[in-house]
């Protein structure tokens, strides 16, 4: 007998219909012997109608009483859910986050989780019961009901398992696994049995779609076996995110192409080459809570450097204009932007132990033609900017030299779902 923990997003659960199904896959589960606790999303579209309400109200609503609202969805799905268990015969108990109490920090609409209270989970399991604990939300030392982010139902889910001690904590979702970079790009695309923490956390791009990002930190952490799989298929195992890496022998160099669309970047051209430069240039961008990806300082000509980097487009304009001021105070010659850039990045913790990847790398997308402006390098992980019209390009063909294919044709599994893909009970 496990102790397994079930995530269900928001599409899982979408309709009472699929609810239903939900609960039947659940109850299969228990029957087999199994403890099962299950973290439901709102259904879906239902968080951003909430929020969307509140907005209608105050456009820029109290952050206290926005998370009153917005953890409703959750609270309905529990509800609906735990009667469903109970209409296929199942012993059932709802808990909203502060019933339990998950315990947060008072951060409304991004909380951090402190602490669970094991005991009415544990004793509700005991009962028999299938414990059905809402996403997403928790409550402050002061019983202030919070929420942990959007998306956050999954790092709700990986937080039980921590806490439990769970065998497993699996994450039902519309797509059937992380992928070696998105098939709606690269058709050929292969979903991967195993990836690491790691990779996992430095693909964000590509797994952030999949999984909230914060729910991997928190699951390498505490070393929780987590598992991507599909809410809509009845077979497979899904991606297991691991903690360790295979033996070199089967490690593949390259575990994924990730990239990032929304990359802008930005150049101050001439700028006087002495102590405290990059401060000057990057600290009001700091302080107007601009994120910095890549950043690059060349020496250039007459004892002055150029200095780039990007930001997220959103930020683009905002930036430059910080910029601007900062270029007449530090006497710099020129400032450029361009916001037809991309990044793209090859990872893999295969890269440690093989040499060569980089220029692999730039090789492959020196044949195509394609100018890289930017690099930067970790120790899993290689980015390049370029231009935004190469993407689809450039990915295709990292995919291909890093050898990720699949032999024969992968189907595509970010699109094309409807209704009738629900599974049905065996
Ligand atoms: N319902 C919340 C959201 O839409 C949490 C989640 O789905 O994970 O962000
Ligand atoms: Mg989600």
């Amino acid at each position: 007998m496990a102790l397994i923990v079930q995530k269900f997003g928001g599409t899982s659960v979408g309709s009472t219909e699929r609810i239903k199904n939900v609960a039947k896959r659940v109850a299969r589960w228990q029957a087999q012997g199994h403890q099962v606790i299950v973290v439901p999303s709102a259904m879906a579209g239902e968080t951003n109608r909430l929020i969307a309400l509140a907005k209608e109200i105050s456009p820029s609503p109290d952050p206290r009483e926005l998370d009153v609202i917005a953890s409703t969805g959750e609270q309905v799905t529990i509800g609906l859910l735990a009667m469903a268990m109970h209409a296929q015969g199942v012993k059932a108990k709802s808990f909203t986050g502060s019933q339990v109490t998950v315990l947060t920090d008072s951060t409304f609409t991004k909380a951090r989780i402190l602490r669970i209270d094991e005991e009415r989970i544990r004793k509700a399991l005991a009962e028999g019961n299938v414990v059905v604990v809402a996403g997403f939300q928790g409550a402050d030392a002061h019983g202030n009901i919070t929420t942990l982010g959007r998306g956050g139902s999954d790092t709700s889910a990986v937080a039980l398992a921590a806490a439990l001690k769970a065998d497993e904590c699996q994450i039902y979702t519309d797509v059937d696994g992380v992928y070696t970079t998105d098939p709606r790009v690269v058709p050929e695309a292969r979903k991967l049995d195993t990836i690491t923490f790691e990779e996992m956390l430095e693909m964000a791009s590509l797994g952030s779609k999949v999984l909230q990002i914060r729910s991997v930190e928190f699951a390498g952490k505490y070393k929780v076996k987590l598992r991507v799989l599909s809410s809509f298929e009845d077979e497979g195992d899904g991606t297991l995110i691991t903690v360790e890496e295979k033996s070199t022998m089967e490690q593949p160099v390259i575990s994924g192409i990730a990239f990032n669309r929304d990359e802008a970047k930005l150049t101050m051209l001439g700028v006087p080459d002495r102590p405290g430069i990059a401060y000057q240039i990057l600290g009001p961008i700091a302080d107007a809570n601009i994120d910095v990806d890549m950043i690059i300082q060349n020496i250039g000509r007459d004892e002055t450097t150029d200095f780039s980097f990007t930001v997220h487009r959103g930020d683009y304009n905002k930036a430059l204009a910080i910029l601007e001021s900062v270029r007449t105070k530090i006497g710099a010659r020129d400032l450029t932007g361009d916001t037809t850039t991309c990044k793209v990045s090859a990872v893999g913790v295969g890269m440690r132990s093989h040499p060569g990847v980089a220029s692999k790398m730039f090789g492959a997308l020196a044949k195509e033609g394609i100018n890289l402006q930017m690099i930067s390098t970790s120790e899993i992980k290689i980015s390049v900017v370029i231009e935004e019209k190469y993407l689809e390009l450039a990915v295709r063909v990292l995919h291909k030299v890093f050898g990720l294919e699949k032999p024969q044709k992968a189907k595509l599994s970010l699109t094309g779902r409807d209704e009738t893909d629900i599974i049905t009970p065996s």
